[in-house]
C-alpha cells in the first residue's frame, strides 16, 4: 500500500472510456458547478468517452426538493447531454445514489470481513478534546482512533455508531492529476480513520463516490479542485475494494470577485438567474470558457459542441482558482 500512485490505465477491450458529472441536488447549479459539468463533458466528449450523469443525493438534510429536475433542465439548457443517467437510463441504473444504498452496504460488509472497518460512537466534542493536532479541513480534527480496538462488536452505545475505515498506517497516496500535477497525502496522518457511514445511517460521500465510480467504470473524474484533498482517500478505498481507481482532473474553482465561495453566495450566481434574465446559453458557455481560459477573452457566444472543436485541456493546467469580475454596479 505504501507510496501508491494512481496510474492512468488503458481501458480494456472494446469498452469506451467513461466520464461523469455528479452534482448534489442541494441547490440550483451555480457558475462553478456549471463549469465543472462543462469541463467534465468536454473531457469525455473530446476523448470519445461516454458521459454519465449521477445524482448525489445522500445527504438528505441538505437536499432541496425539486432541485434534481431543475439541475437536469439547466444542463440541457446549457447544451450538455449524457449517455447514461436520469431520464435516459443505462446499464448502470439507478443513477440516483439514494437508490443505490445496497451497494454501499455491500462495500462495508466486504471491508468488515477483512477487519478494515469499525464502529465508533464518539461525539464531535469527544474527538476534538482528544485530537492532538487540529486538522485545517472542514471535516474537523483527525480522528484519534478511540474506538479502533472494538472493531464491529456490539456494545452499549452512547449514540448510534458511525462506521469508520481503519486506514492502513502506510497509506501514502500520490494522485496524478491531469491539471494539478502530483498530489501526495499520508492519509493516516493527515485525515485518519474516516467515516464511511454516519451515525444517522447516511452513507458518506467518500464511500458512495468510490463505489459508484467503480461500478460505473468511470475512467476519469473531472471536478473542481476543492475535492482534490478527497482524492487520496478515494484512491485508497478503491484499492481496498479491489477496483481500479479512475484518473483525476481537478479544475480551478470559480470564486466571486472577492474570493468568496460561490456556493455561499445566492444572488446573481445560479445559472437560473441568468436564464431568467434572458441570457442565451451560448453566451453563458462563452463566459465560462473565457473565465477558465479555454477561449481567448472577448468570445461572446459559443455552444458546447463548437467549444469541443477548439478544446485544449492544457489551458487549465496548474490553475487552482479563477475569480469572477466584480459586479458592474459595485
Ligand atoms: N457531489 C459532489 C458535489 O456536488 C461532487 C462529487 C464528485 O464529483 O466527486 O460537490
Amino acid at each position: 500500500m505504501a507510496h501508491a500512485t494512481s496510474q492512468p490505465e488503458a481501458v480494456s477491450g472494446t469498452e469506451r472510456a467513461r466520464g461523469r458529472f455528479a452534482p448534489s441536488p442541494t441547490g440550483d447549479l451555480h457558475l462553478g458547478s456549471a463549469a465543472a459539468g462543462l469541463v467534465a463533458w468536454l473531457l469525455a466528449r473530446s476523448a470519445g468517452a461516454s458521459f454519465v450523469l449521477r445524482v448525489e443525493d445522500l445527504d438528505t438534510p441538505r437536499v432541496v426538493q425539486g432541485t434534481v429536475q431543475r439541475q437536469l433542465d439547466d444542463l440541457r439548457w446549457l447544451g450538455l447531454d449524457w449517455d447514461e443517467g436520469p431520464a435516459v437510463g443505462g446499464p448502470n441504473a439507478p443513477y440516483v445514489q439514494s437508490e443505490r444504498c445496497n451497494l454501499y452496504a455491500e462495500a462495508i460488509a466486504s471491508l468488515a470481513r477483512r477487519d478494515l472497518v469499525y464502529l465508533c460512537d464518539c461525539s464531535r466534542a469527544e474527538v476534538a478534546r482528544v485530537a492532538s493536532a487540529p486538522h485545517a479541513g472542514e471535516e474537523g480534527p483527525r480522528y484519534p482512533g478511540l474506538c479502533r480496538e472494538h472493531g464491529m462488536r456490539e456494545r452499549a452505545w452512547k449514540r448510534p455508531p458511525a462506521v469508520r475505515l481503519r486506514v492502513p498506517d502506510d497509506a501514502v497516496i500520490t494522485v496524478r492529476d491531469r491539471f494539478q500535477g502530483d498530489f501526495t497525502q499520508d492519509v493516516a496522518r493527515s485525515v485518519g480513520d474516516f467515516v464511511l457511514r454516519r451515525g444517522d445511517g447516511v452513507y458518506a460521500y467518500q464511500l458512495a463516490v468510490v463505489v459508484d465510480d467503480l461500478a460505473m467504470r468511470i475512467g476519469e473524474v473531472a471536478r473542481a479542485v476543492d475535492l482534490l484533498d478527497s482524492a487520496p482517500r478515494q484512491v485508497l478505498l478503491a484499492r481496498l475494494l479491489g477496483g481500479t481507481q479512475p484518473t483525476f482532473a481537478h479544475l480551478p474553482l470559480i470564486l466571486a470577485h472577492d474570493g468568496a465561495r460561490l456556493a455561499k453566495r445566492a444572488r446573481g450566481v445560479p445559472i437560473r438567474d441568468r436564464r431568467d434574465a434572458g441570457q442565451r446559453p451560448e453566451s453563458l458557455v462563452a463566459e465560462l470558457a473565457c473565465l477558465l481560459g479555454l477561449v481567448d477573452a472577448g468570445a461572446s457566444e459559443v455552444a458546447p459542441r463548437a467549444l469541443l472543436d477548439v478544446f485544449d485541456p492544457s489551458r487549465l493546467d496548474g490553475r487552482r482558482e479563477v475569480r469572477l469580475p466584480p459586479p458592474r454596479n459595485a
